[in-house]
Protein backbone atom coordinates (compact mmCIF):
# COMPACT_ATOMS: atom_id res chain seq x y z
CA UNK A 1 0.00 0.00 0.00
CA UNK A 2 2.94 2.30 -0.33
CA UNK A 3 2.49 5.25 -2.42
CA UNK A 4 5.32 7.71 -2.90
CA UNK A 5 4.88 11.75 -1.36
CA UNK A 6 3.14 13.71 -4.74
CA UNK A 7 -0.05 12.87 -5.84
CA UNK A 8 -0.31 10.81 -9.39
CA UNK A 9 -0.29 13.20 -12.01
CA UNK A 10 -3.36 11.68 -13.56
CA UNK A 11 -5.23 12.61 -16.32
CA UNK A 12 -9.11 13.13 -16.07
CA UNK A 13 -11.18 10.49 -17.47
CA UNK A 14 -12.83 11.81 -20.78
CA UNK A 15 -16.67 11.38 -20.87
CA UNK A 16 -18.84 8.00 -21.03
CA UNK A 17 -19.13 5.43 -23.21
CA UNK A 18 -22.43 4.34 -24.67
CA UNK A 19 -23.85 2.53 -21.67
CA UNK A 20 -26.76 -0.02 -21.08
CA UNK A 21 -28.37 -0.02 -18.04
CA UNK A 22 -29.28 -3.88 -16.64
CA UNK A 23 -31.29 -5.44 -13.95
CA UNK A 24 -29.22 -8.48 -13.60
CA UNK A 25 -26.27 -9.89 -11.77
CA UNK A 26 -23.15 -9.29 -13.18
CA UNK A 27 -21.07 -12.92 -12.95
CA UNK A 28 -17.65 -13.73 -14.60
CA UNK A 29 -14.43 -15.28 -14.16
CA UNK A 30 -10.92 -15.12 -15.34
CA UNK A 31 -8.79 -18.25 -16.54
CA UNK A 32 -5.25 -16.91 -15.22
CA UNK A 33 -3.03 -18.47 -17.10
CA UNK A 34 -4.78 -21.84 -18.04
CA UNK A 35 -6.43 -22.84 -21.58
CA UNK A 36 -4.53 -22.73 -24.62
CA UNK A 37 -6.57 -20.92 -27.35
CA UNK A 38 -8.27 -23.85 -29.03
CA UNK A 39 -9.37 -24.54 -24.91
CA UNK A 40 -10.62 -21.48 -24.60
CA UNK A 41 -12.54 -20.99 -27.74
CA UNK A 42 -13.86 -24.47 -27.05
CA UNK A 43 -15.13 -23.26 -23.53
CA UNK A 44 -17.01 -20.32 -25.29
CA UNK A 45 -18.65 -22.20 -27.63
CA UNK A 46 -19.44 -24.58 -25.02
CA UNK A 47 -20.83 -21.66 -22.47
CA UNK A 48 -22.10 -19.74 -25.29
CA UNK A 49 -24.66 -23.28 -26.15
CA UNK A 50 -25.77 -23.58 -22.92
CA UNK A 51 -26.72 -19.88 -21.85
CA UNK A 52 -28.60 -19.99 -25.58
CA UNK A 53 -30.48 -23.19 -24.23
CA UNK A 54 -31.21 -21.71 -21.11
CA UNK A 55 -31.45 -18.24 -20.77
CA UNK A 56 -30.13 -16.48 -17.78
CA UNK A 57 -30.69 -13.19 -15.92
CA UNK A 58 -27.29 -12.14 -15.80
CA UNK A 59 -24.75 -10.35 -17.47
CA UNK A 60 -21.56 -12.86 -17.71
CA UNK A 61 -18.05 -11.99 -18.83
CA UNK A 62 -15.08 -13.99 -19.53
CA UNK A 63 -11.16 -12.84 -19.32
CA UNK A 64 -8.89 -14.95 -21.23
CA UNK A 65 -5.02 -15.28 -21.20
CA UNK A 66 -3.57 -12.63 -23.66
CA UNK A 67 -2.72 -15.11 -25.76
CA UNK A 68 -6.23 -16.49 -26.63
CA UNK A 69 -8.12 -12.95 -26.47
CA UNK A 70 -8.96 -12.42 -29.91
CA UNK A 71 -10.07 -15.85 -30.48
CA UNK A 72 -12.57 -15.99 -27.38
CA UNK A 73 -13.53 -12.07 -28.70
CA UNK A 74 -14.25 -14.16 -31.77
CA UNK A 75 -16.08 -16.99 -30.68
CA UNK A 76 -18.41 -14.52 -28.40
CA UNK A 77 -19.69 -11.90 -31.19
CA UNK A 78 -23.71 -12.07 -31.58
CA UNK A 79 -23.60 -13.56 -27.98
CA UNK A 80 -24.64 -11.93 -25.05
CA UNK A 81 -21.09 -12.44 -22.90
CA UNK A 82 -18.79 -9.34 -22.41
CA UNK A 83 -14.72 -10.63 -22.89
CA UNK A 84 -11.69 -8.72 -21.29
CA UNK A 85 -7.90 -8.80 -20.53
CA UNK A 86 -6.74 -10.19 -17.18
CA UNK A 87 -4.15 -6.65 -17.29
CA UNK A 88 -2.73 -3.78 -19.47
CA UNK A 89 0.11 -1.24 -19.15
CA UNK A 90 -1.14 2.15 -18.51
CA UNK A 91 1.00 3.33 -21.52
CA UNK A 92 -0.67 3.35 -25.08
CA UNK A 93 3.00 2.05 -26.71
CA UNK A 94 6.75 2.52 -25.51
CA UNK A 95 9.58 0.35 -24.43
CA UNK A 96 7.97 -1.90 -21.90
CA UNK A 97 9.42 -5.16 -22.74
CA UNK A 98 6.10 -8.21 -22.87
CA UNK A 99 3.37 -5.70 -21.53
CA UNK A 100 -0.03 -4.68 -23.45
CA UNK A 101 -1.46 -2.11 -23.88
CA UNK A 102 -5.25 -0.92 -24.10
CA UNK A 103 -4.75 -0.58 -27.77
CA UNK A 104 -3.74 -4.12 -28.36
CA UNK A 105 -6.61 -5.34 -26.01
CA UNK A 106 -9.27 -2.89 -27.88
CA UNK A 107 -8.02 -4.34 -31.42
CA UNK A 108 -8.94 -8.12 -30.32
CA UNK A 109 -12.63 -6.82 -29.64
CA UNK A 110 -12.61 -6.86 -26.01
CA UNK A 111 -14.11 -4.64 -23.62
CA UNK A 112 -13.22 -5.02 -20.38
CA UNK A 113 -9.69 -5.00 -18.50
CA UNK A 114 -9.04 -6.32 -14.66
CA UNK A 115 -6.80 -4.36 -12.52
CA UNK A 116 -4.70 -4.96 -9.72
CA UNK A 117 -5.28 -8.18 -9.06
CA UNK A 118 -4.64 -9.46 -5.67
CA UNK A 119 -2.00 -11.67 -7.31
CA UNK A 120 -0.27 -8.87 -9.56
CA UNK A 121 -0.16 -6.91 -6.59
CA UNK A 122 1.69 -10.03 -4.55
CA UNK A 123 3.53 -11.61 -7.57
CA UNK A 124 4.09 -8.62 -9.70
CA UNK A 125 4.67 -5.52 -6.55
CA UNK A 126 1.47 -3.56 -8.65
CA UNK A 127 0.46 -0.68 -6.47
CA UNK A 128 -2.35 0.94 -5.76
CA UNK A 129 -0.68 4.07 -7.96
CA UNK A 130 -0.24 2.23 -11.10
CA UNK A 131 -3.79 0.94 -10.60
CA UNK A 132 -4.92 4.16 -11.01
CA UNK A 133 -2.78 5.17 -13.86
CA UNK A 134 -4.63 1.81 -15.41
CA UNK A 135 -8.25 2.47 -14.63
CA UNK A 136 -7.52 6.10 -16.05
CA UNK A 137 -5.82 5.16 -19.36
CA UNK A 138 -8.60 1.84 -19.45
CA UNK A 139 -11.06 4.46 -19.34
CA UNK A 140 -9.55 6.88 -21.95
CA UNK A 141 -9.78 4.13 -24.26
CA UNK A 142 -13.31 3.22 -23.89
CA UNK A 143 -12.70 -0.59 -21.79
CA UNK A 144 -14.66 -1.22 -18.99
CA UNK A 145 -12.50 -1.45 -15.59
CA UNK A 146 -12.85 -4.24 -13.47
CA UNK A 147 -10.87 -3.39 -10.33
CA UNK A 148 -9.84 -5.76 -7.77
CA UNK A 149 -9.48 -4.91 -4.23
CA UNK A 150 -8.96 -6.53 -1.09
CA UNK A 151 -6.87 -7.19 2.23
CA UNK A 152 -3.96 -9.84 2.85
CA UNK A 153 -4.48 -12.26 5.82
CA UNK A 154 -2.53 -10.06 8.38
CA UNK A 155 -3.83 -6.96 7.69
CA UNK A 156 -7.10 -8.58 8.61
CA UNK A 157 -5.42 -10.41 11.30
CA UNK A 158 -3.99 -6.99 12.36
CA UNK A 159 -7.45 -5.62 12.05
CA UNK A 160 -7.09 -2.76 9.33
CA UNK A 161 -8.66 -4.43 6.66
CA UNK A 162 -11.53 -1.88 6.31
CA UNK A 163 -8.63 1.07 6.35
CA UNK A 164 -6.82 -0.60 3.33
CA UNK A 165 -10.05 -1.40 1.31
CA UNK A 166 -11.27 1.89 1.68
CA UNK A 167 -7.52 3.18 0.70
CA UNK A 168 -7.40 1.17 -2.25
CA UNK A 169 -10.98 2.24 -3.54
CA UNK A 170 -9.70 5.80 -3.47
CA UNK A 171 -6.72 5.42 -5.11
CA UNK A 172 -7.62 3.69 -7.76
CA UNK A 173 -10.76 6.05 -8.08
CA UNK A 174 -8.35 9.09 -7.82
CA UNK A 175 -9.03 11.47 -10.88
CA UNK A 176 -11.76 9.46 -12.48
CA UNK A 177 -14.90 11.70 -13.74
CA UNK A 178 -17.68 10.89 -11.74
CA UNK A 179 -19.62 10.20 -15.18
CA UNK A 180 -17.45 7.24 -15.45
CA UNK A 181 -18.42 5.85 -12.65
CA UNK A 182 -20.93 3.95 -14.21
CA UNK A 183 -18.54 2.62 -16.31
CA UNK A 184 -16.70 0.92 -13.38
CA UNK A 185 -16.84 -2.31 -11.55
CA UNK A 186 -15.34 -3.49 -8.37
CA UNK A 187 -14.56 -6.67 -7.28
CA UNK A 188 -13.69 -7.14 -3.87
CA UNK A 189 -11.69 -10.37 -3.77
CA UNK A 190 -9.33 -10.78 0.00
CA UNK A 191 -6.41 -12.11 -0.28
CA UNK A 192 -6.98 -14.79 2.29
CA UNK A 193 -9.94 -16.51 0.15
CA UNK A 194 -8.29 -16.71 -3.23
CA UNK A 195 -7.06 -19.90 -4.61
CA UNK A 196 -6.70 -23.60 -3.49
CA UNK A 197 -4.87 -22.22 0.09
CA UNK A 198 -7.93 -19.60 0.19
CA UNK A 199 -10.69 -19.87 3.16
CA UNK A 200 -14.17 -19.13 2.18
CA UNK A 201 -15.46 -15.34 3.35
CA UNK A 202 -18.23 -15.25 5.21
CA UNK A 203 -21.22 -13.83 3.14
CA UNK A 204 -22.82 -11.20 5.90
CA UNK A 205 -18.99 -10.25 6.26
CA UNK A 206 -18.64 -9.60 2.89
CA UNK A 207 -21.60 -8.07 2.57
CA UNK A 208 -20.54 -5.63 5.18
CA UNK A 209 -17.52 -5.08 3.32
CA UNK A 210 -18.98 -4.16 -0.09
CA UNK A 211 -21.31 -1.44 2.04
CA UNK A 212 -18.02 -0.19 2.87
CA UNK A 213 -16.72 0.16 -0.46
CA UNK A 214 -19.93 1.97 -1.68
CA UNK A 215 -20.48 3.98 1.39
CA UNK A 216 -16.13 5.23 0.31
CA UNK A 217 -17.55 5.50 -3.13
CA UNK A 218 -20.73 7.58 -1.86
CA UNK A 219 -18.63 10.08 0.21
CA UNK A 220 -16.42 10.98 -3.00
CA UNK A 221 -19.15 10.77 -5.78
CA UNK A 222 -22.48 10.78 -3.93
CA UNK A 223 -24.90 8.22 -3.19
CA UNK A 224 -26.74 8.40 -6.69
CA UNK A 225 -23.44 7.44 -8.22
CA UNK A 226 -22.79 5.09 -5.93
CA UNK A 227 -25.57 3.20 -6.45
CA UNK A 228 -24.85 2.65 -9.93
CA UNK A 229 -21.28 0.92 -9.37
CA UNK A 230 -21.57 -2.53 -9.44
CA UNK A 231 -19.73 -4.19 -6.35
CA UNK A 232 -19.03 -8.04 -7.16
CA UNK A 233 -17.49 -10.68 -4.77
CA UNK A 234 -14.50 -13.34 -5.61
CA UNK A 235 -12.49 -15.62 -3.45
CA UNK A 236 -13.03 -19.56 -3.53
CA UNK A 237 -16.48 -19.31 -5.01
CA UNK A 238 -17.95 -22.33 -5.81
CA UNK A 239 -21.18 -24.33 -6.68
CA UNK A 240 -21.78 -25.18 -3.40
CA UNK A 241 -21.60 -21.57 -1.94
CA UNK A 242 -22.37 -19.41 -4.27
CA UNK A 243 -25.75 -18.96 -3.53
CA UNK A 244 -25.06 -18.07 0.05
CA UNK A 245 -23.69 -14.65 -1.39
CA UNK A 246 -27.27 -13.65 -3.55
CA UNK A 247 -29.48 -12.67 -1.03
CA UNK A 248 -26.63 -10.49 0.14
CA UNK A 249 -27.88 -7.17 -1.26
CA UNK A 250 -25.02 -5.03 -1.76
CA UNK A 251 -23.34 -8.22 -3.35
CA UNK A 252 -24.46 -7.71 -7.16
CA UNK A 253 -22.57 -10.57 -8.44
CA UNK A 254 -19.64 -12.86 -8.96
CA UNK A 255 -16.14 -13.28 -9.94
CA UNK A 256 -15.16 -17.03 -9.74
CA UNK A 257 -11.87 -18.39 -10.42
CA UNK A 258 -11.40 -21.96 -9.76
CA UNK A 259 -14.74 -23.02 -9.95
CA UNK A 260 -15.42 -21.13 -13.55
CA UNK A 261 -12.12 -23.28 -15.44
CA UNK A 262 -15.50 -26.17 -16.30
CA UNK A 263 -18.23 -25.22 -18.53
CA UNK A 264 -20.64 -26.78 -16.79
CA UNK A 265 -19.93 -25.40 -12.65
CA UNK A 266 -19.72 -21.89 -14.19
CA UNK A 267 -22.53 -22.44 -15.97
CA UNK A 268 -24.77 -23.58 -12.74
CA UNK A 269 -23.39 -21.00 -10.44
CA UNK A 270 -24.52 -18.57 -12.85
CA UNK A 271 -27.86 -20.17 -13.48
CA UNK A 272 -28.50 -20.70 -9.82
CA UNK A 273 -27.10 -17.37 -8.69
CA UNK A 274 -29.24 -15.27 -11.28
CA UNK A 275 -32.05 -17.78 -10.06
CA UNK A 276 -32.02 -17.01 -6.57
CA UNK A 277 -31.32 -13.45 -7.18
CA UNK A 278 -34.51 -12.70 -9.18
CA UNK A 279 -36.54 -14.70 -6.07
CA UNK A 280 -34.68 -12.87 -3.24
CA UNK A 281 -35.46 -9.18 -5.00
CA UNK A 282 -38.85 -9.47 -6.59
CA UNK A 283 -39.47 -10.48 -2.59
CA UNK A 284 -37.49 -7.55 -1.71
CA UNK A 285 -40.18 -5.48 -3.30
CA UNK A 286 -42.86 -6.79 -1.92
CA UNK A 287 -41.08 -6.51 1.24
CA UNK A 288 -40.96 -2.50 0.25
CA UNK A 289 -44.35 -2.59 -1.39
CA UNK A 290 -42.65 -1.20 -4.63
CA UNK A 291 -42.96 -2.16 -8.20
CA UNK A 292 -39.14 -1.75 -9.14
CA UNK A 293 -36.48 -3.44 -7.19
CA UNK A 294 -34.87 -0.47 -4.61
CA UNK A 295 -31.49 -1.62 -4.29
CA UNK A 296 -31.20 -4.16 -7.29
CA UNK A 297 -28.32 -3.73 -9.09
CA UNK A 298 -27.97 -1.07 -11.27
CA UNK A 299 -25.45 -2.66 -13.65
CA UNK A 300 -24.44 -0.17 -17.00
CA UNK A 301 -22.34 -1.42 -18.85
CA UNK A 302 -20.94 -0.72 -22.39
CA UNK A 303 -22.78 -2.62 -25.26
CA UNK A 304 -21.50 -5.41 -27.11
CA UNK A 305 -19.53 -4.46 -29.80
CA UNK A 306 -19.88 -5.58 -32.75
C1 LIG B 1 -9.43 -15.01 -8.03
O1 LIG B 1 -8.24 -15.30 -7.84
O2 LIG B 1 -9.77 -13.91 -8.49
C2 LIG B 1 -10.44 -16.00 -7.69
C3 LIG B 1 -11.69 -15.62 -7.63
O3 LIG B 1 -9.98 -17.26 -7.51
P1 LIG B 1 -10.67 -18.50 -6.82
O4 LIG B 1 -12.15 -18.45 -7.07
O5 LIG B 1 -10.04 -19.69 -7.45
O6 LIG B 1 -10.38 -18.40 -5.35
Amino acid sequence: MAMSEAAPDVPVCGPAFVTERRLVPWIGTSWKMNKTRTEARQYTEALTRTLNATPVSAAVWLLPPFTALGAVCEAARGSSLRVGAQDMHWADDGPYTGEVSALNIKECGAQLVELGHFERRQAFGETDEVVNKKVCCALAHGLAPLICIGETAMQRDYSVAREVVAYQVKVALHGVDPARLPDITIAYEPGWAIGKDGTEAAPVAVNAMHRLIRDVISSKYGTTISEQVYIVYGGSVTQDNAMSFANQTEVDGLFVGRAALEVDSFAAIIKEFSQARSRSTSSSHRDHGDDVPRRAPQLIRPSPQT
